[in-house]
């Protein structure tokens, strides 16, 4: 779907590619700049991309940003960097994914232990996380800093608008597994920065997913702007207060209380349609992801890594690697692993990640 509708962007004419050795501050030594008018990318020079794939790139970009600025009706002021980082993520990043600084000079796109897309259908894959991290730099021009809520809301309404996903899909099987959070909870999702990879920021992801998708569809598309615009700034409001602004912001804009507002929107969910098998099989990754994410000792290595200045990225390589593969356990991206098999794997990992622990705060020797 995607590669058929890539903008036809004379590319070319507009790239201009040169090589900037610590031009940037940012860890890895050496990155190769390449700037158009909206975005500039900085790439370790250790990398190469090919031409072609580059070009698409850049096109899938610029489809992605437009594809966000046309719902606002915005065009973005300040150019978006996009960032490669090989090194370890500092304390308080996620790492293995994809982090947005939205600012007023420019914003930035950090992708950190992430590789650059080798082909075309790569591009496609990642264009879903561009195109979600692209809307919170509009977001940000337009709104300030709005609450997780409806930041992350909606970025995942528009990233499932444009790749024509249901936004209500992954709610339901949340709600299957007793895990979809109550609206109180959503409202008062902050601090979501440096815990942006946990259990319940995923949870979280696909309930304001849902939310922020069942207004506009019920409310229209100008009942967003409406709320956007009534919800609290995070940079200047007290943050005591955030949590009371956001439950009266979500009743203004739909013109009911929230409990009432609470019963339509999980009754929106539970009426989607998803084939039984295959809500079996997710609900299973739900609680798979919810294990694999249940050691304590996930935050301590990320904050005793950083402190020790020790790369402990063969670790995390295997913490996404197993992430991944419950994330798409029951879909027909997964393996022939078995739950059973998958939860052994995921143990073993939490003894080593005890290990680690006990390693880096100890000394001892490992
Ligand atoms: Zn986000």
């Amino acid at each position: 779907m995607f590669r058929k509708v890539r903008l036809r962007l004379a590319l070319g004419a507009l790239v201009a590619a040169l090589l900037v050795i610590g031009a940037y501050p940012v860890r890895t030594s050496e990155v190769s700049v390449i700037s158009t008018d909206r975005f500039v990318l900085y790439i370790p020079r250790s990398v190469a991309v090919r031409p072609d794939v580059l070009d698409y790139m850049l096109s899938s970009m610029h489809k992605c940003l437009d594809f966000v600025e046309a719902f606002f009706a915005h065009s973005l002021r300040a150019r978006i960097c996009h960032l490669w980082e090989d090194a370890l993520p500092a304390l308080g990043d996620s790492p293995g994914s994809c982090i947005c600084k939205p600012g007023s000079e420019r914003h930035e796109v950090h992708e950190t232990f992430r590789t650059l897309p080798t082909n075309p259908s790569d591009v496609d894959v990642r264009a879903f996380t561009w195109i979600h991290e692209y809307t919170h730099c509009v977001l940000y021009e337009v709104f300030g800093a709005l609450p997780p809520l409806v930041d992350e809301g909606v970025a995942c309404m528009i990233a499932d608008d444009l790749f024509e996903r249901n936004s209500y899909a992954q709610a339901a099987i949340m709600l299957t597994a007793g895990e979809l959070p109550s609206l109180v909870a959503l409202a008062n999702w902050v601090n979501h920065a440096a815990r942006a990879w946990r259990f319940d920021a995923w949870v979280n992801y696909s309930a304001a997913a849902s939310l922020v998708s069942f207004i506009r569809d019920e409310y229209g598309r100008d009942a967003i702007i409406r709320m956007c615009e009534r919800m609290p700034d995070c940079r200047v409001a007290s943050w005591e207060c955030i949590l009371s602004m956001v439950m009266t912001a979500l009743e203004e804009t739909a013109g009911i209380k929230l409990d009432r507002l609470e019963a339509a929107w999980r009754q929106r969910i539970d009426s989607t349609e998803i084939d039984s098998q295959f809500r079996l099989g997710r609900v299973a990754a739900v609680r798979l992801l919810k294990h694999l994410h249940s050691s304590p000792d996930l935050d301590s290595l990320i904050f005793l890594s950083g402190r020790a200045g020790k790369s402990i990225g063969s670790f995390w390589n295997e913490f996404f690697g197993l992430q991944q593969m419950a994330a798409w356990f029951g879909t027909d991206r997964a393996g022939d692993m078995t739950e059973e098999e998958l939860r052994e794997q995921i143990d073993e990992l939490h003894v080593k990640a005890d290990k680690l622990r006990r390693a880096l705060l100890y000394g001892n020797g490992e």
